[in-house]
């Protein structure tokens, strides 16, 4: 019998970088922005799981912007996770996972799509301008804070 720690476990290629949820997720969340798409090489599928445990090595964590930064394997070079730079949220790859009942919960800079592919899915469908409006606000607080508080 499958252990529960194993079943909500995913895990990059090479098996080297493990992620342990707490709980089954299956609402994906896919972002069509430029960075993404250039990261791999098609929009990106993540899970917001903010209590993920990232065990195991070489993990590397890439400054992507003046605000976030992005993990990978550096053996398999597996996309693991996405997090700000200041702040306690964290999306993890979803392909790290086997579940199959996962589905396209949002779609966000919906506007950044190429037209060359698309969902059939329907889901929320979020354009850069208003996922802007939203995250820089905070985003530009927390940092604010961090360096007031001088760390
Ligand atoms: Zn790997
Ligand atoms: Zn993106």
């Amino acid at each position: 019998m499958k252990s529960r720690s194993k079943f909500f476990a995913g895990k990059c290629l090479c098996t080297a970088i493990t992620v342990r949820l707490p709980e089954k997720v299956t609402d994906v969340g896919v972002c069509h922005c430029a960075m993404c798409r250039r990261w791999n090489s098609g929009p990106w599928m993540s899970f917001q799981v903010p209590e993920a445990e990232i065990t195991g090595k070489p993990l590397a964590v890439y400054r992507s912007s003046a605000f976030a930064e992005r993990g990978f394997c550096a053996r398999c070079g597996s996309h693991i996770f996405h997090r700000p730079q200041d702040g306690p949220e964290l999306a993890i790859s979803a392909g790290l996972f086997d579940f199959r009942d996962q589905y396209i919960a949002r779609e966000i800079c919906f506007d950044d799509k190429p037209p060359f592919y698309e969902f059939v899915a329907e889901s929320e469908r979020r354009t850069t301008a208003s996922m802007a409006r939203e995250w820089l606000p905070r985003l530009l607080k927390r940092r604010v804070a961090r360096w007031l508080s001088g760390s």
